[in-house]
């Protein structure tokens, strides 16, 4: 077992918390492996003529309490490994917020950044169709993800639905307005952030307001964190980063001109008004609030002893192993779960589906305060299962996610 191995770390969960349940090793093992596992290898042209092959994966941890749900990765570290820890980590928390779906997840091993928008097309399409066996608005329904945006959506809705031979919206989630997608669905996942960082600051007696923010990962989930966090919460965001690395300004950074500056340059990188930080360094600043929103592994028990934010809310999914949870419990830092923190991106994800098989269309009003009651009725009781049991919120979130997934299995039985 590694401490970097995500699928590792989330079966570790499910074990500690599974025998805490006093749940069954029957069940314990069901919850452990995913599902159904498709991997996939396929073709694809590239602009100067040559073919070359992919490998991609569609995993679906569990769908006992509705359809599987969960995003699209593209990015060369992809494993079978991690789309089993990330799926599973779907399954928790869809049921922490109370959802009806299960959890997956997908992903192509591919270097984005080095491939043209048609090669990225192709490649998309060529994928969609390979996974679209045990994908559909009834049975798994994807998502954006890391690499992945709006217009990968668009790709795979548009050739799922050539290949049925009619429009499926509801295939996937995540999509351009213009085609089905949900008003208020590319900030969700961070307006969530910001209502939980809200929840859990209220709870630590600290005032949002003015509370030094920062910020690792500058893509979807932390550049509108980052943003929502300074113009609606009036945080003072101190520091943020993107995979080239860090800025830091201890008088706060304006996220919207270091977004300018991002898209001018490709990377926040070399922004006037900061000094340059590496990705090590920015998670040890001194802050209130540290939001790691690129990749899993971050806060490791390499350099947890170092994190000095009061409050950790974890926007990308598995950002703290689980050596690195028990430091920060000791050291009474608080930390929102990724299965909590995160959950508004599949919470407006549902809200999208829920519209597309209605064919009616809600206001961004109706999705911002949908998703703010759900939110933080979603961290009130996440606080109180942890407080009541005496562990720390990972725990608590997953003591509930657990036990809801069990009883849903426990009620449809065995077949035959
Ligand atoms: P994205 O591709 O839009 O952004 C990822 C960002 O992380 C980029 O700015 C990239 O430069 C940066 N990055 C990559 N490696 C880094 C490193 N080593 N150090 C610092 N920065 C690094 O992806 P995203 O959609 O924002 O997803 C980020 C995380 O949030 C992932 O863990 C993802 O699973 C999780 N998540 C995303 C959503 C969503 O709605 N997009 C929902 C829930 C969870």
């Amino acid at each position: 077992m590694s401490e970097q191995n995500p699928y590792d770390n989330a079966v570790k969960h499910v074990d500690r918390v599974g025998h805490m349940l006093g749940l069954n090793e029957c069940m314990i093992e069901i919850l452990k492996r995913p599902k159904r596992e498709l991997t996939v290898n396929f073709p694809v042209r590239m602009d100067d003529g040559r073919v070359k092959n992919y490998v991609g994966y569609r995993v679906q941890h569990n769908s006992a309490r509705g359809p599987c749900k969960g995003g699209i990765r593209y990015h060369p570290n992809v494993s079978l490994d991690e789309m089993r820890a990330l799926a599973m980590w779907m399954t928790w928390k869809c049921a922490v917020v109370g959802i009806p779906f299960g959890g997956s997840k997908g992903g192509v091993i591919c270097n984005p950044k080095e491939m043209s928008r048609s090669e990225l097309e192709r490649l998309t399409r060529r994928f969609a169709s390979e996974i679209q066996i045990i994908i559909g608005p009834k049975a798994d329904i994807p998502a954006p993800d890391v690499y992945t945006d709006a217009q990968t959506m668009a790709w795979m809705m548009d050739t799922y639905s050539t290949n049925v031979g009619y429009s499926v919206p509801g295939v996937v989630t995540g999509k351009p307005i213009e085609i089905g997608g949900s008003r208020g669905r590319d900030e969700a996942t961070s307006r969530g952030i910001m209502y939980v960082a809200h929840q859990a600051a209220r709870k630590r007696g600290l005032d949002i307001k003015g509370a030094k923010i920062v910020v690792q990962g500058f893509g979807n989930v932390g550049w509108n964190a980052a943003r929502l966090l300074a113009t609606e919460a009036g945080c003072q965001v101190v520091a943020v980063s993107d995979s080239n690395g860090g800025i830091h300004d201890p008088q706060g950074l304006d996220p919207a001109l270091v977004m300018e500056h991002k898209k001018r340059t490709g990377s926040v990188e070399g922004y006037a008004r900061s000094e340059s930080i590496s990705n090590e360094g920015l998670l040890e600043l001194e802050c209130d609030i540290l939001v790691p929103a690129a990749l899993e592994n971050q806060i490791t028990k390499a350099n947890v002893e170092r994190i000095k934010a009061s409050i950790v809310v974890e926007g990308a999914n598995g950002p703290t192993t689980p050596e690195a949870d028990e430091v920060l419990w000791q050291r009474g830092i608080m930390l929102v779960p990724d299965i909590l923190a995160n959950a508004g991106g599949v919470t407006a994800s549902y809200f999208e589906w829920v519209q597309d098989l209605q064919y009616f269309f809600w206001t961004t009003e109706e999705v911002k305060q949908r998703l703010k009651t759900i939110m933080d009725d979603s961290f009130e009781r996440v606080h109180t299962a942890a407080q009541k049991a005496k562990v720390d919120m990972r725990t608590g979130a997953n003591m509930l996610a657990i036990k809801e997934v069990a009883r849903a299995i426990e009620l449809r039985g065995l077949f035959p």
